[in-house]
């Protein structure tokens, strides 16, 4: 089977509905969700008799041209960016995905990444459903397709209580548009108001302030909420109920700092990471400096904790896409260079505590390290504001298998000699779920622990395809 977990992980989704400028305003939210995802993005839009779409590959401001966005007139739209995966890249595969049903056309867009969908998609093939794409998203369009429920939520429903896995979606037919989260919650997603009262449903609120809309409370996990016809508006929690798992990982690296996601600033819990590492993880040392731009708000809590300096001893080129995207290992070397640079003045003489929010391969740091001793450091002190990555994510992070994790494969000190610092040291489980205000288990952290709140019907084929990446 071709690419299905890589296309559907980390990706940000966006819809609005009863807005004449539906799908200019989408395209914003896009824009300012661009961080989930950089590979595609991609409108759908109604006009109350037709649904029009406008994708391709690339950013939002690449995708979009004017004329393409005066091509999707209409008071509703939804839309998808996509995160960066290698394979599996046609265009077929470009989010939302639309479909015409016996109930008519009928277009989805889904962040998250479903830990079933190999083994529905091969009994629903078997039964003579042609696919249409390699993504496990379209499982849920086929099976809401298949519904013999008259109505567009009622067939969602029917195909939701089927899939198992992480997903936020937006859905969208002719004169509605259906936001649903799965019962645990894994992933964000926020409704807000635009200043006419209309609703609009983002992956974080970051894209709420762009288009001048309230923020106003997130989707509950296992909410489905049906926007439509006209300004008619229904919540109901039609799934069995599940103890919500939000994913810790949005809080460490993965959200906009200022996002409100999960009922908290972010960028308040990364200060509240970095402080907590102080604390556990204090360093003989001159200067803190952040690895920008993720671990700058932990950086800041380190500093401000630990009571030491705090500067830029990094500069960050932003022309550059994140060296994590980058498909094969030479290229993501020569990116961590292009990518950043150190600042010489800052740096020589000085015992320096690099804060980072991750190390997953841990290739980036070691690379930094030598940079940042190229520059002249005396000492080189490493805080990481989460505990060891150990275990792959199968609810929509793209986290490489366990043998590249390098937390799963190597001891702290062994990972501090591979790195070349001076000093290694993570937060604890404990110190984290302190930080973000919760009891372990509140949250989803099985990238630290390997503890999956929900069984991964699909581990092997999912990770077989992670392999081939
Ligand atoms: P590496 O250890 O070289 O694999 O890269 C780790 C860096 O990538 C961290 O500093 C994070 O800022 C960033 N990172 C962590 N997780 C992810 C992810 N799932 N996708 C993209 N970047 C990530």
């Amino acid at each position: 089977m071709r690419g299905m977990a890589d296309l559907l992980e980390k990706c940000g989704v966006a819809a609005v509905h009863g807005h004449a400028e539906a799908a200019n305003l989408v395209y914003l939210a896009l824009y300012a969700l661009q961080h989930r995802g950089q590979e595609a993005a991609g409108i759908v839009a109604s006009d109350g008799g037709e649904l029009r779409r406008a994708a391709g590959r690339g950013l939002v401001a690449e995708v979009f041209t004017p004329e393409r966005l005066a091509g999707l007139p209409g008071a509703l739209a939804i839309g998808h960016n996509r995160y960066a995966t290698a394979g599996g890249a046609g265009l077929e595969n470009v989010q939302p995905l639309l479909m015409q049903t016996k109930r008519g056309p009928l277009a989805l867009a889904h962040n998250g990444n479903l830990v079933n969908a190999v083994s529905l998609r091969r009994s629903l093939e078997q039964e003579g459903a042609v696919f249409h794409s390699s993504s496990d998203t379209e499982v849920i369009l086929q099976l809401a397709a298949r519904s013999a429920r008259p109505d567009l939520a009622g067939s969602l429903v029917e195909a939701l209580s089927l899939v198992r896995g992480a997903y936020c979606l937006v859905v969208a037919e002719r004169e509605c548009v259906i936001a649903a989260r799965d019962p645990y919650g894994f992933r964000p997603l926020s409704l807000g108001r635009l200043p006419g009262g209309e609703p609009v449903v983002a992956s974080e609120s970051c894209a709420f302030d762009l288009l001048g809309a309230q923020f106003e409370r997130d989707v509950a996990p296992g909410e489905l909420i049906v926007f439509g016809p006209g300004r008619e508006e229904r919540s109901s929690f039609p799934l069995p109920k599940a103890a919500p798992a939000p994913c810790i990982f949005e809080y460490v690296y993965f959200a906009r700092p200022d996002s409100q996601v999960f009922g908290r600033p972010v960028s308040a819990v990364r200060r509240g990471l970095g402080e907590q590492l102080a604390l556990e993880q204090p360093a003989e040392a001159d200067l803190v400096v952040p690895v920008p731009d993720s671990g700058v708000p932990a950086a800041i809590g380190f500093a401000r904790a630990a009571g030491l300096p705090f500067d830029f001893g990094l500069t960050r080129n932003h022309y550059v896409g994140r060296t994590f995207i980058e498909p094969a290992q030479a290229i993501r070397h020569f990116g961590v260079k292009v990518k950043l640079n150190p600042v010489r003045e800052l740096i020589a003489g000085r015992r320096i505590v690099l804060v980072d929010d991750s190390l997953v391969r841990g290739t980036t740091m070691a690379k930094i390290v030598q940079l940042v001793r190229q520059a002249g450091a005396r000492e080189v002190h490493v805080r990481i504001s989460c505990p060891p990555t150990l275990s792959p994510c199968f609810y929509g992070i793209d986290t490489p298998t366990e043998e590249e994790l390098i937390a799963a494969r190597m001891s702290v000190p062994e990972i501090r000699m591979t790195i070349g610092a001076d000093s290694l040291g993570y937060l604890s489980l404990q110190g984290m779920h302190r930080a973000v205000r919760v009891s372990v288990g509140d949250f989803c952290s099985a990238c630290f622990t390997g503890d999956y709140p929900l069984a991964v019907t699909d581990r092997a084929a999912l990770s077989e395809e992670r392999r081939r990446r």
